[in-house]
């Protein structure tokens, strides 16, 4: 049996591997599939499929979008984008704008604080069109601030640190919509990353499937067992697709390896084969 990984990110947003490489990694893994879903640009998408179609493996178009709603972040994917979906595009480059801002508050709070950081090397430590905290963690553990990762995010970056900002998001309504029209497979990225209220997310995926949400990520790296299958008995009572995924970030998340997540997550290839039926019943591409 093949596998899969259809949510991973390149250094077009917060990988580190270029979408190449990252493509080079999922053939050398004997994955079937992979799908590159970078948070809120799809720059990388061209350069991994030409490295798909170089070395044979299939590499599906996707992102990723953040949205905000009363209770926590909800992420969604979009799987098998088109070329160009404009409206989407232009969306995506709004919510770039809105990440440079936010960056340089970010950084401003980090100079009144005394740390000598500047926008340029956050700039440069970024290799990909969308810039975030990943970027900024970089240069703060470079530059020797904090020991590790964990210790920036705790002291700085995350939502209690002393240089946090919120992060502008779209309502979850809008990006999936944007997602539906541009013809993608919509997903609902790692359900139970929190624990919501009994009942709020069933609510919440009927109200997004009228909007076109079409498919659950039931295989994550932060899914138990026991999450795997709330999520395959959401996806059935919703009659929606299933999709799996490790979110894979290169050595930002070290210890997420492509195709296997922590180590013991696997994505068999009929999860893709899957969302390929789901698409043609639905006269969609692939
Ligand atoms: P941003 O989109 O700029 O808010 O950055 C979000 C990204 O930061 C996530 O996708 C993670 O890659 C990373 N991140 C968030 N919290 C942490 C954390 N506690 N430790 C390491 N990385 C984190
Ligand atoms: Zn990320
Ligand atoms: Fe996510
Ligand atoms: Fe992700």
């Amino acid at each position: 049996m093949k596998f899969i990984d259809l949510h991973t990110h390149s250094s077009a947003s917060d990988g580190t591997d270029s979408p190449a490489q990252l493509v080079a990694k999922a053939h050398a893994a004997g994955l079937a599939a992979v799908a590159i879903t970078d948070h809120d640009t799809l720059s990388g998408l061209d350069e991994g499929q030409q490295a798909g179609r170089d070395l044979g493996i299939e590499v599906v178009r996707g992102c990723e979008i953040s949205t905000g709603t009363e209770l926590g972040e909800l992420h969604i994917l979009g799987l098998w984008l088109p070329q160009n979906p404009q409206p989407l595009l232009d969306r995506l480059c709004w919510l770039r704008e809105k990440r440079a801002e936010r960056n340089m508050g970010i950084v401003q709070k980090l100079q009144d604080l005394g740390y000598d950081i500047s926008m340029e090397e956050v700039l440069a430590a970024a290799r990909g069109e969308s810039v975030g905290r990943p970027h900024i963690a970089e240069v703060l553990l470079r530059k020797g601030f904090a020991k590790d990762v964990r210790q920036v995010f705790r002291e700085f970056l995350g939502s209690r640190g002393k240089a946090y900002l919120p992060k502008t998001v779209l309502e979850p309504e809008e990006s999936v919509s944007l997602l539906a029209s541009a013809g993608a497979t919509v997903c609902l990225a790692h359900p139970l990353l929190w624990r919501a209220p009994a009942g709020w997310l069933d609510t919440m995926v009927a109200r997004l499937k009228d909007y076109g949400l079409s498919a659950i990520e039931a295989y994550h790296s932060e899914h138990s067992e026991a999450d795997i299958r709330t999520c395959l008995a959401l996806a059935k009572r919703f009659d929606l697709g299933v999709s799996g995924g490790s979110d894979y970030h290169g050595s930002n998340k070290p210890t997420i390896r492509l195709g296997q997540g922590y180590g013991g997550l696997r994505v068999s290839q009929s999860v893709y084969e899957g969302l390929k039926q789901r698409r043609m019943s639905a006269g969609l591409d692939i």
